[in-house]
């Protein structure tokens, strides 16, 4: 008989692994604590007739995945907008075409010779991450068998763009504008409590060069575009992955049962996998293996006493995400808003509020430091302007992500002072949309607390983890845990593992592969 996987935790990662697993024909029973797949990807209804999902962005869903599992096929849809992306700058704005051209004659206009610079630097990334020789799809080195591996000259540009050098240091070098660097000071620090100042800071922007290389065929069709969203955005919102995801899961006979958190796993006395009981106290037995498509630290505290040593237990990550939903009875204003755009199509992109390096600088400060932000990074999206149905007939949802609202201020804090926090973000918003919050009808805000009791989402940290070169490759959750898992029958799948967070699919993936390899050289024995 073909060996029994369970899938803990039905988000994107743990159902991309469900998904891989019954194609390699094993019987996959995914358990998903929520009434609803997808974690933070998932439907969700923020206001009544408001629908969305927490995140907005698939600009890092890995393409192969898309194909392989033939989501197209399963109902997933991208719309593209002429414009991908609003920031404002200081006074000014970035308005980011999908057009290269266009974008280059902005960076242009912000000092001469701005858009090579910004071209040469995206090269300079591009080519260390082909050189690297790192693959999002290979089992992690460590980190110094990775130095080891890359030839001096490599090695040399690698520690010095990633792990000796700082983001600043990087852009100092690279860049002259304020603009630019805020550009690309958004990419790297998406959500992360790391300091532009840290060595390391920059490994954000190494993970899409990674992804490049990593990926024989570029099936979306985006090329070396280097501004995330460039892939479009899925029609109905991200919950349209999740749910392509559970028909193709379907499809292959994927069992998945929602309203089933874990709280167990029973071991074997030669330490194998072998029930997963559920807070129901219901016992799913005859279990070969599990992938754990959860942060890797809920995993450690569903093993028995003892199973694990101290080193080898996971930390909780802490964060700092905050989310806000917007219904607004029409649409608000962009400021320094071109004058031969429409309204419509402007916002039709992501936007970002980050109006200078210096802004950005003393909000991720802030929420290293425990201190809500006063002037917080934001990134949103109005997704009912490209997908029907978000919100009612002519009114709209504006759904935006927020950084450094630090969970360490505790759920007491929050409770108390979030309302004041979601005040200062409105006030930052309107600046870039003159007249929002007189077009809000109804709002709804998560503080970081109420994101870790109503998603799972440990310690408020976006990424399972932070994503320092120290915390990837085989540092992802760590090996001792890795290992001790694995001897269990075990495997981690979820954003806590290797290549990271963000809505990739890899890790799900990664985790099928490698159950896959380990029952197949099991039956060889
Ligand atoms: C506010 C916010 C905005 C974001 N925006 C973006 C974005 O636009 N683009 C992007 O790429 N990334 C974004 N991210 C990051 C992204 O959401 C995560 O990195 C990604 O969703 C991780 O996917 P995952 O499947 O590994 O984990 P999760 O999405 O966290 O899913 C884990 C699942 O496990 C379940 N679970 C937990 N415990 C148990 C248990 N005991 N038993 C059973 N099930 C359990 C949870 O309910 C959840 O469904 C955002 C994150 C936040 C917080």
């Amino acid at each position: 008989m073909s060996p029994h996987v369970v899938v803990v935790g039905g988000g994107h990662n743990g159902l991309v692994a469900a998904n891989y697993l019954a194609r390699f024909g094993m019987r996959v029973t995914l358990l998903e604590a929520r009434p609803t797949l997808g974690g933070m990807a998932g439907r969700l209804e923020y206001l009544p007739g408001y629908l969305g999902a927490i995140t907005n962005s698939p600009g890092s869903l890995e393409g192969r995945i898309i194909q392989e599992l033939e989501l197209a096929r399963h109902g997933l849809r991208f719309v593209s907008p002429d414009v991908t992306l609003l920031q404002r700058m200081g006074e000014g704005l970035f308005v980011g075409w999908r057009d290269r051209d266009r974008v280059a004659a902005q960076l242009e206009t912000f000092a001469t010779g701005e858009a090579k610079r910004h071209r040469l630097l995206v090269e300079r990334l591009d080519a260390l991450g082909a050189a690297s020789g790192l693959s999002l799809w290979e089992p992690p080195p460590s980190l110094q068998e990775a130095l080891d591996r890359m030839p001096t000259a490599v090695r040399d540009e690698f520690r010095l763009v990633v792990l000796d050098g700082s983001l600043n240091d990087l852009l100092a070098e690279s860049l002259r504008t304020d603009a630019a660097k805020s550009l690309m000071m958004m990419l790297a620090l998406n959500g992360q409590l790391v300091s532009p100042d840290a060595p390391g800071s920059a490994m954000g922007l190494l993970m899409r060069p990674i992804s490049r290389a990593s990926s024989t065929e570029d099936v979306l069709g985006i090329g070396d575009a280097p501004l995330r969203g460039s892939v479009g955005l899925p029609v109905g919102s991200m919950s349209a992955i999740v749910d392509a995801l559970a028909r193709a899961a379907g499809e292959h006979g994927v069992q998945i049962r929602t309203n089933a958190p874990v709280v167990r796993l029973e071991l074997a006395e030669h330490g194998q996998v072998t029930a997963v009981v559920l807070e129901s106290g219901e016992q799913i037995t005859g279990v070969d293996m599990v992938v754990s498509a959860v942060e890797p630290s809920r995993l450690a505290t569903m093993l028995p006493s003892g199973a694990l040593t101290e080193a080898a237990t996971p930390e909780p990550p802490e964060g700092s995400a905050f989310k806000i939903a917007l219904a607004l009875d029409s649409l608000p204003g962009v400021a320094g808003a071109p004058e031969d755009v429409p309204l419509e199509t402007l916002l039709s992109a992501q936007f970002r509020v980050a109006p200078d390096p210096a802004y950005i600088t003393a909000a991720v400060e802030d929420g290293i430091a425990g201190r809500p932000s006063a002037k917080p990074i934001m990134w949103g999206l109005i997704p009912s302007l490209t997908s029907e149905g978000l919100a009612p007939k002519g009114k709209h949802l504006m759904s935006i992500n927020v950084w450094h609202a630090p969970y360490r201020l505790g759920r007491e804090y929050w409770r108390e002072h979030g309302a004041t926090f979601f005040g200062a973000c409105l006030a930052q918003l309107e600046e870039s949309f003159p007249g929002l919050q007189t077009r809000i009808e109804d709002a709804r805000w998560f503080s970081p607390h109420d994101l870790e009791d109503e998603f799972g989402l440990t310690g408020s940290n976006i990424t399972h983890g932070d994503m320092l070169p120290s915390q990837l490759l085989d540092g992802r959750p760590g090996t001792d845990f890795t290992r001790a898992a694995r001897s269990m029958g075990i495997v981690v799948g979820g954003a806590g593992s290797w290549p990271g967070g963000y809505v990739t699919g890899a890790p799900g993936r990664n985790a099928a592969t490698l159950v896959n390899k380990m029952v197949r050289s099991l039956r060889l024995r």
